[in-house]
């Protein structure tokens, strides 16, 4: 495309970002201008899906939307990378190869002038010549080891931005992951369901701690986040390599059993659920043992679930019936 097409192309796109914003009534901040502009561009599968599925559920697009969407779909550190770092390096690698270039350049001349050294001092006096060809020499040998400098310092930069790459690419691994337990978070499940056809059987899991509030009332926010932290291992402690452990939200876990029918799955949430139900936590400090503490589950099978969403939707209602019917239980859609 040339650079007319590609201007005209995406300024459509960007006029058209700013219709959606208004008749939104979405101020055009570089946040919501980046959602809504992706979203036009049609450049991010799970953003254009999230933005649609709010269209057609009737809800409103408001800048919070907007602005969890960015969060979850808009990675930083991907852009710095894409639009910063990798011309850099480019253009970086191009002048060291140039350079390195001259340098065998005057190498190459450096060699010419000793033949002639020799020759000239083979053939008797030539003084005015031998001053310069030592003239020249040095001149040349300055030049090379002005480069070699350069050179050196250019590689350093360059070793400067691969480090810079190795940190983005671990601050985007942890952007994945939940720093409380160590499962991913609702990011890090978008990413991994992506390599996930929903063609292929899968079930899924809706984890929810059963009165949790009461554990932190009683014991406190750091006993509560403990015994979060214990119940995602336990979660991930029964589960396959394949499958996904996620921590969905404060005491809520989706685990999505991969190439499992809704049977295979339930018999892992049972396994879960009494793991947990049996599970001894000792307060420390005083020495005495927890109550015991349980979960409900949810269970259900992408049979006619075109989406993730709405398998996970389905496990959530079968969640919400476990948690009317006593809690302490799996239920399946
Ligand atoms: P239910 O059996 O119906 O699920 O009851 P519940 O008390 O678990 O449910 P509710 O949604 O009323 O309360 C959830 C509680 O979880 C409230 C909140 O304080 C607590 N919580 C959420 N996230 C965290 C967290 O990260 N750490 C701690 N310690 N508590 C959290
Ligand atoms: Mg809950
Ligand atoms: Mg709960």
């Amino acid at each position: 495309m040339s650079f007319e097409d590609n201007y005209q192309v995406t300024s459509k796109f960007s006029e058209h970002a700013h219709d959606f914003l208004s008749s939104h009534f979405i101020a055009p901040t570089p946040t919501n201008y980046a959602v809504v502009y992706l979203y036009i561009s049609n450049e991010n599968e799970l953003l254009t899906a999230a933005i649609d599925r709010q269209l057609q559920k009737g809800e409103a697009i408001d800048a919070d939307f907007l602005d969890d969407l960015f969060s979850r779909y808009v990675s930083f550190s991907h852009q710095v990378e894409n639009t910063i770092l990798v011309p850099f390096e480019e253009s970086l690698t191009k002048t060291i190869d140039n350079i390195s270039k001259k340098i065998d350049k005057e190498d190459k001349a450096a060699n010419s002038l000793k033949k002639l050294d020799k020759i000239l001092t083979n053939t008797g006096h030539h003084a005015s010549l031998e001053n310069i060809v030592s003239y020249l020499f040095s001149t040349i040998n300055n030049a090379k080891s002005q480069r070699q400098t350069l050179s050196q310092e250019l590689s350093s930069t360059q070793q400067e931005i691969n480090q810079l790459k190795e940190k983005l690419a671990s601050s985007r691994e942890e952007a994945l992951v939940d720093s409380l337990t160590g499962l991913l978070n609702r990011r890090g499940c978008d990413e991994k369901l992506q390599s996930l056809s929903l063609a292929d059987t899968h079930s899924s899991l809706a984890i929810d701690i059963d009165h949790f509030k009461a554990v932190n009332d009683k014991f406190g926010h750091f006993i509560g986040d403990k015994v979060i932290q214990r119940i995602a291992k336990t979660i991930k402690d029964h589960i396959g390599k394949q499958d996904i452990a996620v921590r969905f939200g404060g005491e809520e876990f989706v685990v999505i059993m991969t190439n499992k029918t809704l049977y295979q799955a339930k018999a892992v949430a049972e396994l879960i659920r009494n793991a947990i139900a049996n599970m001894k936590l000792i307060q420390r400090e005083t020495n005495t043992y927890l109550p015991p503490i349980s979960v409900s589950i949810g269970v259900a099978q992408n049979n006619n679930a075109s989406n993730w969403v709405s398998l996970f939707e389905q496990a959530d209602q079968a969640l919400y019936q476990a948690k009317n019917s006593g809690r302490n239980r799996c239920i399946c859609a």
